[in-house]
């Protein structure tokens, strides 16, 4: 997701900080998730964007904390943005890099995943970069709970060709697969803003399930 620098988000953003956005000292939060918010079920949206996802999960499940994690400051603004307008408190915005999860999350203190709409690092050299590539995969199984589970959605066909053989190399055994998961049965909560806008334009959503 890029978006055109805007200068003023940057100071909008103070007033989100220690709040609804989390940036700095994430380590301190590691194996405390749940002191912070609520003794609940702790799910992650690595790389969640704007936030519409993350938000419509934490109106629908109130029994569940949800954490939203961006690297792109301007972007976490609008992520904050709905937390704070919809009066969220069982999600956070963490602006940070999703490489780093280790440093953040006990082991098996994450209930489960969700990868929306990730960045496709098309050239082969940066496939390392896909946050479906194994060295992530190897991240994920460390901080989810035993027989955790991964939904993936996406539009993009090759990262989800790629991702399938990932996750079998991995030994990920897959629960649901779907080329077209708005033209199934398959529960599907929440839209992301990708997710509208290319299912819009005709494009087909890719949807995947796998347990850890
Ligand atoms: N999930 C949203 C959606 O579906 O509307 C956003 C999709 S956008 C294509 C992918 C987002 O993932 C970008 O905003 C990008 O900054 C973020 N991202 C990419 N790599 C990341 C990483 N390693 N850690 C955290 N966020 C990441």
């Amino acid at each position: 997701m890029r978006l055109r620098k805007k200068p003023w988000i940057s100071q909008a953003l103070e007033d989100y900080k220690g709040k609804e956005l989390l940036e700095d000292g994430l380590e301190a939060y590691k194996g405390k998730w749940r002191a912070l918010l609520g003794d609940k079920p702790l799910y992650l949206e690595i790389g969640c964007g704007k936030g519409q996802f993350i938000s419509q999960m934490a109106q629908l499940h109130p029994e569940n904390a949800y954490l939203g994690i961006e690297t792109q400051r301007d972007v976490c603004y609008y992520a904050v943005k709905k937390l704070r307008d919809q009066e969220i408190d069982n999600a956070r915005i963490l602006r940070a890099d999703a490489a780093h999860l280790l440093d953040w999350f006990e082991k098996g203190e994450v209930e489960g995943l969700y990868l929306n709409f990730s960045d496709p690092w098309p050239k082969a050299r940066h496939a390392k970069r896909r946050l479906t590539y194994r060295s992530f995969l190897a991240l994920y199984k460390t901080i989810l709970k035993p027989a955790g589970h991964l939904r993936f959605k996406t539009d993009n066909d090759a990262l989800f060709e790629f991702s399938l053989e990932e996750f079998k190399e991995f030994g990920l055994p897959l629960l649901t697969v779907s080329r077209d998961l708005h033209h199934t049965e398959i529960l599907n909560e929440a839209q992301t803003e990708y997710e509208q806008r290319f299912s819009a334009l005709g494009k087909n959503i890719n949807f995947c399930e796998v347990v850890f």
